[in-house]
């Protein structure tokens, strides 16, 4: 049997069967044949799967657990798993553990209630979850999980990790290219990197259980604003209340348990609002660990009396919950190639690197936006916060002084120190503490990677991922296409980043992103503004989008038309819930809450005026109360009505929700949070905001 982890070192993965576990339990040929499975893509032979199979078993049993699951990603955006026990009857009324190289490597769960944006009426209901042999198999509640990928019987992807991993290979192939034109023979593979922060509220279970909104909705549909919200700025940073830190150190073991390499914690911005970023890895396990980092937050907030909200604006008036995507490519010999180098060479090659992000974002720019489009993160993209919904991508001053003088074919100069020529001259040190102060960008250079923070704090990183890996193997591509030909390197080179600069200028931005101004400005470059859901999903389907994604075998036409439908699917079904849940609370709670009062206030008027008391409180307040009131029935009545007319098409139902549906919301909502400021507390049928957020 197992011991505790006593030091941090020996509980880090300990509920992870890491490849150190497996050099010590496999025989040598077993681990080395999976070694070349994870390097060179190799397939497993079934009796190495098996032996596989029963090392992970033992070592399993031995650290308690009696199930094991596939543990997948389907197009929900969150895990699914099915639990089986490893037991096996023998006869006698006796059981043994088992679990085979079949049971590991291949498992076929029901896919017939996944989402699967009609690939299930074309092909058959049945799919299959097959393992993925490079993110390592965990502990979970005694079960383990096998990290696996979810694809329909005919094979087409039916999860978030297939296509990741698709792209990551695809990125790979065409950035080995570019490396060996600069010489480099010796790297085999280029990992996207992927560090994930990952934002988040908790509030006291109290509260929470009393509200339906957070319950249905996972945020607030009503809530005056309170006396005090962000404005002190007190809380970013601030010091950590004893209760929730007690909850970080919590999670932070639970996280470092099954191997998320849990780094930074702080308060942020808003009331009960926090952050938590690990340090990054390749994208694929950062895709599974920030899942796993998401479920972990909410059960560990459970034990504690407190609950996680991930929701993107839980309560409206203050800051929401984004999720930073840090993005860059490595190469399996342990260099970054979006880190500035020291000779002209490492030079050239890192602007060849950055010529085409610049370029692919520019290309891509609809498609960026499209994957962090969904009806949370509306409230954030293009609303009163941070970032606009327009892509642009800050590079710094000093970065942005080269890329001009690569583009005016005029000397750099650093202070009249240096002048730079692609792959003649040696760049400037592009100092990290000057790239990083730009906090509105969407997308900012942060010295050797890009922070893509768009991102919603609910959603799965996958999707953008995908888009970053996809668009830079097709621009990598066209690049290695072209210069593998080149007559003269040097000069081809230097005229190709040229050019590219000079084309996709306009996505390069500096200044105040959530100015307006900018928007202004953006519009006069072309850049998109797709300020919500409804306008940016179009993008998914736009031939460019699906040519880059079909040519690159990262999705079928199918698979993308699948996906596109999935998330219009998922906008028109999450607010349909919220104006149900409104529609319920107006009705069961609001309603008869301010009816009681303004009656009780009415009543006390006529018994304090029999007295020869003056009750103009009463009967101010009780008149108020009463007009909001029946404007509030009129506005429940006029949501209720529009919900009912729908249309059935998809895509109509789409825009019809985004405008009719959202805007009768607000409506009510504004009646309802004005009867909020007038009523007594004590009438008032669930917490408010000054409970919520400054309680713990
Ligand atoms: P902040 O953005 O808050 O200043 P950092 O820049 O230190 O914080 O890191 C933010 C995240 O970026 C962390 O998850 C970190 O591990 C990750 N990160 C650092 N270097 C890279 C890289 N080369 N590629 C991808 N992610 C990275
Ligand atoms: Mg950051």
């Amino acid at each position: 049997m197992t011991t505790t982890p006593t030091t941090m070192p020996e509980l880090f993965g300990s509920l992870v069967f890491t490849e150190e576990t497996m050099q010590q339990r496999l025989s040598p040929a077993s681990y080395a044949a999976w070694k070349k499975c994870i390097t060179d893509g190799t397939s497993l032979d079934i009796s190495i799967a098996n032996e596989i199979a029963e090392a992970m078993k033992q070592w399993a049993v031995e650290h308690g657990a009696t199930h094991f699951t596939h543990w997948f990603q389907p197009m929900t955006g969150v895990t699914a798993e099915k639990h089986d026990s490893f037991i096996s009857p023998i006869g006698g009324g006796k059981i043994v553990m088992e679990f085979s190289g079949k049971e590991l490597v291949r498992g076929e769960p029901d896919a017939s209630s996944f989402p699967s944006g009609g690939l299930r009426a074309t092909f058959e209901a049945r799919g299959y979850t097959a393992w993925d042999p490079t993110s390592f198999a965990f502990i979970k509640d005694g079960s383990l999980c096998i990290p696996t990928i979810f694809c329909s019987y005919s094979g087409e992807a039916l999860d978030k990790k297939t296509p990741l991993l698709r792209s990551m290979d695809e990125v790979s192939r065409q950035a080995v290219r570019i490396l060996r034109l600069f010489g480099d023979t010796e790297t085999k593979r280029v990992t996207a990197q992927v560090g994930p922060e990952q934002e988040y509220f908790l509030i006291d279970k109290k509260g929470y259980a009393q509200r339906e909104d957070l319950r249905m909705c996972g945020r607030t549909l009503f809530g005056a604003k309170p006396p005090k919200g962000q404005e002190l700025e007190d809380h970013y940073f601030g010091a950590i209340r004893p209760r929730v830190a007690a909850y970080m150190k919590d999670l932070d073991e639970e996280l470092w348990k099954v191997g998320v390499l849990s780094k930074t914690k702080h308060n942020e911005v808003a009331p009960c609002q926090h952050e938590m970023a690990p340090i990054f890895s390749d994208a694929n396990s950062a895709c599974d660990h920030n899942q796993l980092a998401m479920e972990l937050m909410k059960k560990v907030a459970d034990r504690h009396g407190l609950v996680c909200l991930l929701h993107e604006k839980p309560f409206a008036g203050v800051n929401g919950s984004g999720k930073h995507d840090n993005w860059s490519l490595g190469t399996d010999t342990g260099k970054n190639l979006l880190k500035p180098g020291s000779t002209p060479s490492q030079n050239a090659q890192f602007l060849l690197f950055l010529a085409a992000f610049v370029k692919g974002v520019d290309e891509y720019q609809d498609f960026l936006r499209a994957t962090v489009a969904f009806a949370g993160n509306d409230h954030r993209l293009g609303a009163q916060e941070a970032p606009p919904a327009v892509l642009s991508i800050f590079l710094g001053d000093e970065l942005t002084a080269v890329v001009e003088s690569i583009i005016n074919g005029t000397k750099y100069t650093d202070a009249g120190k240096r002048t730079l020529e692609v792959g003649v001259d040696v760049l400037p040190a592009i100092r990290q503490d000057n790239t990083d102060r730009n906090r509105t960008s969407p997308m900012a250079f942060t010295g050797n990677k890009f922070e893509f923070r768009m991102l919603g704090s609910s959603q799965s990183i996958s999707g953008p991922n995908i888009a970053l890996n996809t668009m830079m193997a097709e621009e990598l591509e066209q690049f290695a296409d072209q210069l593998e030909k080149a007559k003269d390197f040097q000069a081809e080179l230097q005229e190709l980043i040229r050019k590219v600069f000079t084309e996709h200028q306009r996505i390069i931005f500096n200044g105040n992103g959530y100015d307006d101004a900018w928007i202004k400005e953006a519009e006069k470059r072309g850049l998109a503004n797709l300020t919500s859901t409804a306008d940016a999903l179009p993008a998914y389907t736009a031939k460019k989008n699906m040519d880059l994604f079909i040519k690159h075998g990262i999705y079928t036409k199918e698979e993308i038309e699948a996906r596109a439908e999935i998330h219009v699917e998922n906008y028109v079904t999450t607010i349909g819930i919220e104006a149900s849940t409104m529609s319920d609370m107006i009705r069961h709670q609001i309603l008869p809450a301010v009816s009681r009062y303004a009656s009780d206030l009415s009543e006390r008027a006529w018994k304090k005026e029999q007295t020869g008391v003056s009750a103009k409180y009463e009967r101010t307040v009780a008149k108020q109360i009463g007009e909001l009131t029946d404007k509030l029935l009129d506005a429940a009545e006029k949501l209720e009505s529009d919900l009912k007319a729908v249309p059935s098409d998809s895509v109509k139902a789409m825009d019809y929700t985004h405008k009719t549906i959202l805007s009768d919301m607000a409506a009510a909502r504004a009646d309802a949070d004005e009867l909020e400021t007038l009523t007594d507390r004590a009438y008032w049928p669930f917490p408010v905001y000054s409970d919520l957020l400054f309680y713990i």
